[in-house]
């Protein structure tokens, strides 16, 4: 399947987010956990989110469309060992001013490795978001590594956030059909016959 979408720009601040009347969901993760493989395959578009890890736009909110309604915010990863203390205090506020203050957001996507299971970030994460009123997705990556005998165990981890965690595989294709009908529902009001 292949959307519409197209990155548009990338923000440091607030005030850099673009003008639009886009619902945006904002899609948030540990580095690593295949943030720039889902939102390729859930758009169908190869190489669209390697333009947010081009030098300069790793440490920035990177904006995309995806379809007529809705924007994508990929968020920069966190996490990562080899961030340095300075970098991190600069990143948090932008992060914290986008989630906390952004009118146009209307959920934040967590992603989490499926075999990792949520930790004290995630569970932040949520909180804030649930503070705002903002819907939680939470969607569990790389789900093709888990095997089926190894599910229930996995699931237990997720009860914590309080929310089902869709599982989901840039690899073999699982779980893209409904995250894409949850996030459009997003943007459409309710008894748009696309919204179902
Ligand atoms: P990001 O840093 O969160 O953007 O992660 P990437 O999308 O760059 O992926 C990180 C690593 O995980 C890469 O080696 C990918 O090939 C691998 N990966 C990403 N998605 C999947 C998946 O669905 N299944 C498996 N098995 N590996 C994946």
């Amino acid at each position: 399947m292949k959307i519409e979408a197209q990155f548009v720009a990338s923000a440091s601040n607030l005030v850099q987010c673009p003008p639009w009347d886009r619902i945006e969901v904002a899609i948030a993760g540990r580095s690593n956990v295949g943030k720039s493989s889902l939102i390729n395959a859930l758009t169908g578009v190869k190489g669209l989110a390697r333009t947010s890890k081009t030098p300069g736009r790793t440490r920035a909110l990177n904006f995309f469309t995806m379809g007529d309604e809705l924007g994508l915010v990929d968020m920069p990863g966190y996490g990562y060992a080899k961030m340095s203390h300075e970098e991190a205090a600069r990143l948090a506020p932008m992060m914290s001013d986008y989630l906390e203050q952004r009118s146009n957001l209307a959920a934040v996507l967590i992603l989490i490795d499926a075999r990792r299971g949520p930790e004290r970030e995630e569970s932040s994460l949520a909180g804030l978001a649930r503070s705002r009123n903002l819907e939680v997705l939470v969607a569990a990556t790389k789900s093709d590594k888990l095997k089926n005998s190894e599910r229930a165990a996995a699931a237990k981890r997720f009860a914590a956030l309080g929310v089902q965690p869709i599982w989901c595989s840039a690899f073999d294709g699982e779980g893209l059909d409904t995250l894409r009908r949850r996030l459009f529902r997003l943007a459409r009001p309710a008894g748009d016959p696309r919204a179902a």
